[in-house]
């Protein structure tokens, strides 16, 4: 069940930039169609050649995005691709056709690629500028062969290659903000993973020892600085050995898996339970009711002594001893566990299943 999660999950973001790197190439494929048509009817007859060879780029870059998942490469080759058209189109038709504005988009998307080398985006950048710069320069006295007189003509292409422009931006843009908020996930998913895997016991679910020793501290420091008594119980199964013997340890393991759920339910959520040793196990409360501890001990014990645990068909009744501490705020929490630790050993030596707490 876990490695089918698992596996969904990378299927997930695989398929997320597949989708991603395919919706991006069919839109500049769509836009390149968009330029075989405007430059048909314009009349403009190098770019449209050049643009129907555009179209079959895009679809070539589409079926190596389907087949392979060389994301990075593809992802260069366009913007190689795009540098190219850019340049076509300044050549053929001059600067107030608009299409600079993609030499200064471009210049962006290096930076978003996973390059090994952290120079790389910066190089590629630098020689961008440098092409847009020396393209501003020529095209001070070239004369473009098919430069249109009609400027409504003109202001419209520079229109279609301006938002060709902010669309790339804006997509690039917000592919990387969905990459960083799916990494920030993750991220957050696995810590919580390691903090879980360091603070529960895998068995009965319940705090481990090292999670209860660190609570424990907090409560003590805080009873301590406002003069109030909290309380420990400390709790053993009755007899364990004999039902490990009798039953088997899978048995064992699980009367412990019950019995840790009845503290859960019984213990109020202000409290902590942890599971102490074996087949030990240990509840706090913060400072509050002094009495409470002691009700929730006997409840506990109360509900274990009345379930009938279900052992391969056989039903049958497990006990448990509890020893309960008042730590008083002048004392050191381990002499509070010492104490709880006593009186548990108390309750074993007059007969099990009780509550002892004096
Ligand atoms: P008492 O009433 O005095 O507590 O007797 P007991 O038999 O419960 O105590 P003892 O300390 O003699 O035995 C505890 C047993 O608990 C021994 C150990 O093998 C078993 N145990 C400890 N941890 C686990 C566990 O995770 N699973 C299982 N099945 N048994 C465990
Ligand atoms: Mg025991
Ligand atoms: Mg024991």
């Amino acid at each position: 069940m876990k490695k089918m999660r698992k596996l969904g999950i990378a299927v997930n973001n695989m398929m997320n930039e597949k989708i991603a790197y395919t919706f991006a190439t069919g839109f500049l494929l769509f836009g390149h169609a968009g330029y075989i048509l405007i430059f048909f009817f314009l009349g403009v007859r190098p770019m449209m050649i050049i643009n129907i060879f555009s179209v079959l780029f895009y679809i070539a870059m589409l079926m190596l995005n389907m087949k392979t998942q060389r994301y990075q490469l593809i992802l260069m080759l366009e913007v190689v691709e795009i540098v190219i058209h850019a340049i076509a189109g300044l050549y053929y038709m001059g600067w107030d056709a608009g299409f600079q504005l993609f030499l200064i988009c471009v210049s962006t998307i290096p930076f978003f690629a996973s390059f090994k080398k952290r120079r790389y985006p910066l190089m590629l950048a630098g020689v961008d500028m440098a092409i847009f710069l020396s393209a501003r320069i020529l095209a001070y006295e070239w004369a473009a062969p098919y430069h249109n007189n009609d400027s409504k003509v003109m202001t419209a292409l520079y229109i279609y290659n301006a938002m060709a422009s902010i669309i790339v931006i804006v997509y690039i843009s917000s592919y990387n903000i969905f990459v960083r908020e799916l990494m920030a996930t993750r991220m957050k998913k696995k810590n919580e993973h390691l903090q879980r895997l360091a603070t529960i016991d895998p068995l009965t679910e319940l705090f481990n020892r090292r999670a209860m020793m660190e609570y424990i501290k907090i409560i003590d420091k805080k009873a301590s600085a406002e003069k109030l008594n909290y309380n420990i119980c400390i709790a053993d199964i009755d007899d364990f050995k004999k039902i490990n013997d009798t039953y088997g340890h899978d048995a064992g393991d699980e009367v412990l898996k019950v019995v840790s759920s009845i503290f859960i339910k019984e213990v109020p959520s202000e409290g902590y339970v942890c599971r102490w040793g074996g087949e030990e196990i240990m509840f706090a409360m913060p400072p509050g009711n002094d009495d409470m501890a002691i009700v929730i001990a006997e409840r506990i014990r109360a509900a274990i002594e009345a379930h009938e645990f279900d052992i391969d068909g056989k039903k049958i009744h497990v006990t448990m001893t509890f020893g309960v501490c008042r730590v008083r705020p002048e004392e050191n929490y381990d002499s509070g566990i010492t104490r709880a630790d006593k009186r548990l050993y108390d309750g074993k030596r007059s007969g099990k299943n009780m509550v002892v707490a004096v």
